[in-house]
C-alpha cells in the first residue's frame, strides 16, 4: 500500500511530505479536492497550518546547512537533478492523469506539457556546476580576494492551480541546482499532482528535507511560510493581489522575492498578417486552456481596415468547438478549474455587457455539462481600453477585441496597462516585427507564434506582472547570492595605521 495516499470508497486521502516522510496534517484535518468536470470531490488533502510549516522549514534548513545536501558538490547535485528528470519522464502518464482530474486541464495538453518537464531538470542539472566565482585583482598586494556563488538556504515555492507541476518545476529545478532546499505550497484548488510528484521523486531517494510539501490555504499555510524565520528566499507564482501581499510582508522581513504574476496580454494583428495563422494564434492564446494561462492573449487588437473580416474568421473558427470530459482526446474545451473562478467569470461577463461591450460569442455557462464548470468561449467586440473587461485579468476564455489605426495607436493601447507579461504580433513585415518587439512593454514578445516556453529562454513580467525571471540562466541567479572572500597573505598590519584610506567604513 502506498504511504502517500489512501484510496477508499472512491475517494483518495493524501498525506503531506515533510523531511522525507509522509504524514497527516498536525491538525488531523483535510479539505476536499474537486474534479471540475463533475463538481464532485475526489480527494481529501491535508489542511496544514503553522505547525506543519515550522516542521517543514526546520527540516529544509537542516538539509540546507547540515545534511548531505549541504556538503554535496555542485556536479553531484546536477546528477540528482538528472535523476529527477528521468523519474518524471517515466511517470508522465500517471502524473498527467492526476493533474487533469484535479484542475480539469485537457489530458492531451497536460501530457504534452509534462513530456517537456524533464528537459527543465536536465537544463538546470547542466547549469549546477557552471556558476564560477572570480579572482578579483584588488589593489592590495598582500591580500587574495575571490568570489563564490552560494545558495540562500531554504526557498519557499508557492504555486497556483492552473499548471501546478510546470510552474513548480520552474522553481524547484533552478533552486535545487543552486544548492537550496525547498518547501512547496501548492494551490488549495489543485494540490494532488504536486503530492504525486513527490511520490515519484521519493523513489529516487533524495536526501531528507531537500524537498517538502505543505498543503492548505493561503492564510493558514502561505502566510506562516512567508514569515518563517528559516525561509530566506520566496518564489511565488499567482495573482497580483497575493503577490503584493507577499512582497509587502517579505519587505518588512527583508526577504528576497521572485514574483510571477498576472497578465492582460495584447495580441496585435496588422493588416499585412497571414490571417489564417493569426486566427490560430489568437485561439491558441485565449481558448486553449480556457484562458487559464498567465500569458493568455486576452486583448485582441486588430487593425481597423481588417477588423470586421478578422472577427468573422475568428468566430467561424471557434464555432462548434467540442466541450466535454478533459480526459477525452476529442475534447477541445474542458471545464473551468474551480467553482470560484467559474462564478467570477459569469459576474465579469455580465459586467462587460453592462459597460457596453457587445458579446458576439459565448458569454454563458455551457449547457448540458452535467454538473461540471464549463463556460463557452466568449468574444466581446466594441470594447474600449477603459472598460473593465479590457483591464481586469479574467483568467478565463474571454477575449476583448479592440481596433487600432496604426503602429503608434496599437502600441499605445497595448502598453496602456499596468500589466506587462507577454504580447503577440502578427505581421509579415520583418521591420515592423522588430519595431514592435522593441516598443511593446512585456517580458515576452511573440511574433507570428504564441505561448511558447523553453527551459533556455527567460520568462517573467514587466511592470506589475512581476519581479525576476524563471527559466534560462537568469533563473538560477535568482537562487544564488555572491560572497566575497578575503585572505591575508602576510602578517596583520598595525590595527591603527596612520592612513585609513583602504579600511572598510
Ligand atoms: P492566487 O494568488 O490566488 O494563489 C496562488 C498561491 O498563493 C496559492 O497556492 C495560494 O494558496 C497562495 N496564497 C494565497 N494567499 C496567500 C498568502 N497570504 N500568503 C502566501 N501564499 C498565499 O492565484 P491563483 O488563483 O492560484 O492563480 C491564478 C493567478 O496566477 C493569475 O493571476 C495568473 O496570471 C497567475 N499566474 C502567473 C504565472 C506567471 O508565470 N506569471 C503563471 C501562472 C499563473
Amino acid at each position: 500500500m502506498s504511504t502517500h495516499r489512501v484510496d477508499q470508497g472512491g475517494v483518495s486521502t493524501y498525506r503531506v511530505f515533510i523531511n522525507g516522510r509522509w504524514r497527516d496534517a498536525e491538525s488531523g484535518n483535510t479539505f476536499d479536492s474537486v474534479d471540475p468536470s463533475s463538481g464532485a470531490a475526489w480527494a481529501r488533502v491535508p489542511r496544514c497550518d503553522g505547525r506543519d510549516v515550522a516542521e517543514a522549514t526546520r527540516a529544509a534548513y537542516d538539509a540546507a546547512f547540515n545534511g548531505p545536501w549541504a556538503r554535496m558538490r555542485a556536479t553531484e547535485r546536477g546528477r540528482w537533478l538528472r535523476r529527477m528528470g528521468d523519474a518524471l519522464a517515466a511517470d508522465v502518464e500517471r502524473l498527467a492523469q492526476f493533474e487533469c482530474r484535479d484542475n480539469g486541464k485537457r489530458l492531451s495538453e497536460v501530457r504534452a506539457q509534462f513530456a517537456d518537464l524533464p528537459e527543465y531538470f536536465y537544463y538546470f542539472a547542466g547549469l549546477a556546476d557552471k556558476f564560477e566565482g572570480s579572482v578579483i585583482p584588488i589593489d592590495k598586494a598582500d591580500t587574495f580576494n575571490y568570489t563564490v556563488w552560494e545558495p540562500y538556504g531554504v526557498v519557499a515555492a508557492i504555486t497556483p492551480w492552473n499548471s501546478p507541476l510546470a510552474l513548480l518545476t520552474w522553481k524547484v529545478a533552478p533552486a535545487l541546482a543552486a544548492g537550496n532546499t525547498v518547501v512547496i505550497k501548492p494551490s488549495e484548488h489543485a494540490s494532488a499532482s504536486t503530492l504525486e510528484l513527490m511520490h515519484t521523486f521519493e523513489k529516487i531517494g533524495l536526501p531528507d528535507g531537500v524537498l517538502n510539501v505543505v498543503t492548505g490555504f493561503g492564510d493558514e499555510v502561505g502566510d506562516p511560510l512567508v514569515a518563517d524565520e528559516h525561509v530566506a528566499r520566496i518564489s511565488f507564482t499567482g495573482s497580483g493581489a497575493v503577490g503584493k501581499r507577499i512582497a509587502t510582508r517579505a519587505a518588512a522581513l527583508l526577504k528576497r522575492v521572485t514574483l510571477e504574476l498576472g497578465g492582460k496580454s495584447a495580441q496585435l494583428v496588422f493588416a499585412d498578417a497571414d490571417m489564417e495563422q493569426a486566427v490560430r494564434g489568437i485561439v491558441a492564446g485565449i481558448f486553449v486552456s480556457n484562458g487559464q494561462s498567465c500569458v493568455a492573449g486576452s486583448r485582441l487588437l486588430v487593425q481597423e481596415t481588417h477588423h470586421d473580416a478578422f472577427v468573422q474568421k475568428l468566430l467561424a473558427s471557434i464555432k462548434g468547438l467540442r466541450a466535454g470530459d478533459p480526459r477525452e482526446a476529442s475534447t477541445q474545451i474542458g471545464p473551468i478549474a474551480n467553482e470560484p473562478q467559474f462564478e467570477r467569470l459569469q459576474r465579469e461577463v455580465d459586467s462587460a455587457r453592462a459597460e457596453g461591450a457587445r458579446c458576439v460569442a459565448g458569454g454563458t455557462p455551457l449547457k448540458g455539462s452535467d454538473g461540471g464548470w464549463y463556460f463557452a468561449p466568449t468574444v466581446f467586440v466594441d470594447v474600449t481600453p477603459e472598460m473593465g473587461v479590457a483591464r481586469r485579468e479574467l483568467f478565463g476564455p474571454v477575449l476583448s477585441v479592440m481596433r487600432f489605426r496604426d503602429e503608434d495607436d496599437a502600441v499605445s493601447i497595448a502598453n496602456t496597462h499596468e500589466l506587462g507579461l507577454a504580447a503577440g504580433v502578427w505581421t509579415r513585415d520583418v521591420s515592423r516585427a522588430l519595431r514592435m518587439a522593441r516598443r511593446l512593454q512585456a517580458g515576452t514578445v511573440y511574433v507570428n507564434t504564441y505561448r511558447g516556453v523553453a527551459p533556455q529562454s527567460p520568462c517573467g513580467g514587466y511592470k506589475d506582472s512581476g519581479w525576476g525571471r524563471e527559466n534560462g540562466i537568469e533563473a538560477i541567479r535568482e537562487f544564488l547570492q555572491l560572497k566575497s572572500v578575503w585572505i591575508g597573505l602576510s602578517d596583520m598590519a598595525d590595527p591603527f595605521p596612520r592612513s585609513a584610506a583602504h579600511s572598510r567604513t
